[in-house]
């Protein structure tokens, strides 16, 4: 196959031959496609083969790959020139849209990437509080920035120890981590450290574990509590910004973060992240205040572009509605097929997202999450990239609908669920 040729040349130019790490297949064996184009819902690899692709490169081809609208916005753009490091009219255009959609974004700022929007948020949430520490979930991921690659130990909730080398441990131990969903966790440790806490940082519906829900009452808590003790909540809705609502889950559920972080969806396919909220929080930043953030590529036309063109399309009336009513009957049948089979795996799903786990367990946060096996996942993967369904290449990743999926695109994925 000429992927497996393309991956022994480009292992020579990168460690494990990519620029990503879950994208070597490591978690679930084989060798990378590599993929040669996509449209719609389909992605071809190097040999020309067809793959309905649930992976969506992790979560912004929500509108399906190379949309015309898209494209011809990008296109345009192009003509036009690619990048000035000087302000454009498009980036208040998107800021606009952005604001619409997310109401408790006062001021925000874009850069090139979502690990860039989550570092900057929680650099201008330390400067704005004067405390160092901050606090995040077991399991759930902000991007590779040092202070976040951080997770817990077992139990209660434990200083950081760092999940990378390279990654200090002086710098580690400033991040908290509690398990999602634990609401006597939460209370524990603002008791003990609230004052000194900048900033509770978590995915409002963890993605990054695979997709987990939220339990009635957590991140209501999450907000009572923060408010309580000065400490900023931070919603990353990197992947949840624009994929279960228009205005992501703080619409879904009514919850009014104090920053926000959004990537994915919001650049339609192109480089970028945005971090904003409170007015009296972001004005701390450069030039207007004390904290420096920064970025060349930051705004950048093209992405800005894209981002427009995509929006415009999600802002269409009853978009979200359809979306997730053709998701919704795709998982009503997933759970008839696991039913009938008596299969033990545990389907959680919102919006048009959702995780199937090797477990019968019910999957609330990392701990139970981890009790999914690997092994029947990565049978579960090989099977179905043979029979042209691309999955996320690791069972702790959210699989995505998009709205160029058909019925009849769902049902053939079922039909090859069935007969594995
Ligand atoms: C993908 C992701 C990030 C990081 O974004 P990059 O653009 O990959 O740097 C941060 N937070 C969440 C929740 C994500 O899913």
């Amino acid at each position: 196959m000429k992927s497996d040729k393309l991956f022994q040349q480009s292992r020579k130019h990168f460690p494990g031959g990519v620029n990503s790490p879950v994208r070597a297949f490591r978690a679930v064996g084989g060798s990378p496609r590599f993929i040669a184009k996509a449209k719609g819902q389909y992605l071809w690899d190097t040999d020309g083969k067809k793959y309905l692709d649930f992976c969506q490169s992790w979560g912004p081809m929500i509108l399906g790959h190379a949309h015309p609208k898209v494209t011809k916005a990008i296109t345009d753009q192009a003509q036009k020139g690619t990048s000035y490091g000087a302000p454009t009219e498009n980036e208040s255009r998107l800021a606009a849209l952005i604001k619409e959609a997310f109401p408790s974004i006062q001021k925000m700022r874009f850069t090139s990437s979502g690990t860039e929007a989550a570092m900057s948020a929680i650099r201008v949430a330390r400067g704005f509080t004067k405390r160092k520490k901050i606090l995040k979930c077991d399991g759930c991921y902000h991007g590779h920035s040092d202070s976040l690659l951080v997770k817990a130990g077992s139990g209660g909730a434990t200083f950081g120890v760092p999940d990378s080398a390279g990654v200090p441990e002086d710098l580690a131990k400033l991040t908290i981590t509690i398990p999602y969903n634990n609401i006597e966790a939460l209370e524990r440790v603002f008791k003990k450290e609230g004052k000194n806490i900048a900033v509770f940082a978590l995915e409002p519906i963890p993605a990054n574990m695979g997709v987990v829900l939220p339990n009635p009452g957590y991140l209501e808590r999450a907000r009572a509590i923060t408010k309580q003790y000065g400490t900023l909540l931070m919603f990353d809705e990197v992947i949840t910004g624009f994929r279960i609502a228009f205005g992501g889950a703080q619409e879904h559920f009514g919850i009014k973060p104090d920053l926000t972080c959004l990537g994915k969806i919001v650049g339609g396919g192109l480089p970028i992240g945005v971090f904003g909220g409170r007015n009296d929080v972001m004005s701390k930043i450069s030039p207007e205040g004390p904290v420096y953030q920064a970025g060349t590529l930051s705004g950048n036309p093209l992405a800005t572009a894209a981002g427009i063109a995509t929006l415009t399309e999600l802002k269409q009336k009853d978009f979200y509605k359809k979306l997730n009513t053709k998701a919704l009957e795709f998982f009503a049948m997933l759970d008839d097929l696991f039913e009938q089979g008596n299969y033990p795996v545990t389907l959680n799903r919102i919006g048009s997202m959702f995780t199937i786990f090797c477990t019968p367990n019910r999957v609330t946060d990392y701990q139970s999450a981890k009790t999914a096996s690997p092994e029947c996942y990565a049978q579960f993967f090989r099977s179905l990239l043979t029979k042209g369904i691309y999955f996320a290449p690791s069972q702790f990743e959210a699989n995505f609908i998009s709205q160029a999926m058909t019925l009849n695109d769902l049902k053939t994925a079922l039909s090859v669920f069935r007969n594995l």
